[in-house]
């Protein structure tokens, strides 16, 4: 490009290079300063229109369409069992959403008010899975934080606020959306912990971060730091509504079973004595626990009576951890399989490997978050020499390559005279 001649005229407006301060040309054209000017308004109110266009329809295209049964069905192709944290969550999360829609289109005189969920199981019982597919089915944005990673402002760590906004990067930066979002936040029964030392540079009781996440899950306007961090008093800060915000908290409270089976002992023969005839399964403990149980892990009153669906995941016994390793859309096995056929190998896990594989997670108490480290660890070998060889068919698992007593059974290409 180059500029201005005195015998060529801007092609826009038709005026001669002489009557303009500058003239750019192009292939065989000219644009003069003030055509540029109009067509980078032309642009921007453009631009503006089309931002309205586009809340415009978040606003009519956000509906929850899905039923709490048909949310309970599809949480079924990705997580295993559960079926009683499964209903509770569809219930609660489709009562949320009509809430949002209330609020949003409908004046209406009766303010429905939010109901944050409090997730109790013991790890890899699928708490994250179930917060993560429920965003998924519903197609809003999703993020994750861990409690214990949360500092009340002025201490060293992450900023409650900073949540919100890994919620706004996850919706693109759209605040609209965002702030439509549902956020886990694990591990909140460590923010109870007492420590034994004072500490100056961490919160170590938890109660600042317990007050500042309280303020969010009610429903406030926080500023949003844009690039993270901490804030700094000369920034900018986007300020995000987290009233339609989905708070999803999760967290093993270890020994709450104990804190049950006291209560419900107790209740039935008086104070201080627990009553051996009402011995309840762990399982049963978990179906019974309330709010109050809750707060025996140092959570403060406030914080918990903002999280009033309280649902309780099982643990996995094995034939869920088997089903867990075959059924999902996004199975390990499946995975494997994929990554073999990709090698042009077939893989196949006889049901006695499958079965060992899920026994040995059980006996490790680490759910279903221990098949993938089991599972990695009896195919590294096999991992490794599979691309090399070119003539391999098929490779089959058995139970011994499990407990490490064998070798995979390969089936080799027929070698053609
Ligand atoms: P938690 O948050 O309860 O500690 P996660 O949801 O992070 O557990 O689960 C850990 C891993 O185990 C994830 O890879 C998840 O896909 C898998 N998983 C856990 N529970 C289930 C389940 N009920 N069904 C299917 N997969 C599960």
């Amino acid at each position: 490009m180059t500029t201005n001649d005195k015998q060529e005229v801007c092609s826009f407006c038709g005026l001669p290079a002489s009557e303009h301060r500058r003239l750019i040309q192009g292939d065989n054209c000219y644009i003069c300063d003030v055509c540029i000017g109009v067509c980078y308004e032309m642009i921007n109110l453009g631009a503006e229109e089309e931002i309205i266009e586009s809340a415009e329809e978040i606003k009519s295209e956000f509906k929850v369409e899905l039923t709490p049964q048909e949310i309970f069905e599809k949480l079924n192709e990705y997580v295993i069992g559960q079926s009683y944290a499964k209903k509770v969550l569809s219930v609660a999360v489709y009562n949320h959403y009509k809430r949002v829609q209330n609020n949003l289109y409908n004046e209406s005189e009766i303010d429905i008010e939010k109901s944050n969920i409090l997730l109790v199981g013991s790890t890899g019982s699928g708490k994250t899975l179930l917060a993560k597919t429920l965003a998924k089915i519903l197609n809003v944005p999703f993020a994750i934080a861990d409690a214990t990673s949360l500092t009340q402002a002025g201490y060293v760590g992450e900023d409650v606020e900073n949540v919100l906004l890994r919620l706004l990067q996850a919706a693109d930066y759209d605040i609209d959306l965002a702030q439509k979002g549902i956020i886990y936040i694990d591990e909140i029964d460590k923010l109870g912990r007492k420590g034994d030392n004072v500490s100056i540079t961490r919160d170590v009781s938890g109660e600042g971060v317990q007050q500042a996440l309280l303020k969010i899950l009610e429903g406030t306007v926080a500023n949003v730091p844009p690039g993270g961090g901490r804030k700094h008093p000369h920034q900018e800060f986007i300020p995000f509504d987290t009233t339609n915000v989905l708070f999803i908290c999760g967290g093993s409270f270890e020994g709450i079973v104990d804190v049950v089976r006291n209560r419900k002992g107790k209740k039935v023969i008086g104070f201080n004595s627990i009553d051996q005839s009402v011995v309840l399964s762990d399982q049963e403990c978990y179906e019974n626990i309330q709010h109050e149980d809750i707060q025996k892990f140092g959570l403060i009153p406030e914080l918990v009576g903002r999280l009033p669906v309280l649902a309780s995941l099982n643990l996995l016994e094995t034939d869920e951890l088997i089903r867990i390793l075959k059924e999902p859309k996004n199975a390990i096995i499946k995975q494997y399989q994929k990554m073999f056929n990709m090698d042009g190998v077939s893989l196949e896990f006889e049901d006695d490997a499958i079965k060992a594989i899920a026994e040995t997670a059980y006996k490790q108490k680490t759910g279903a978050r221990g098949l993938r480290a089991i599972i990695e660890n009896i195919m590294l070998e096999i991992m490794f020499t599979v691309p090399e060889q070119k003539d391999l068919l098929k490779c089959t698992i058995t139970k011994d390559v499990v407990l490490k007593n064998g070798k995979p059974k390969c089936e080799i290409k027929e070698k053609t005279a």
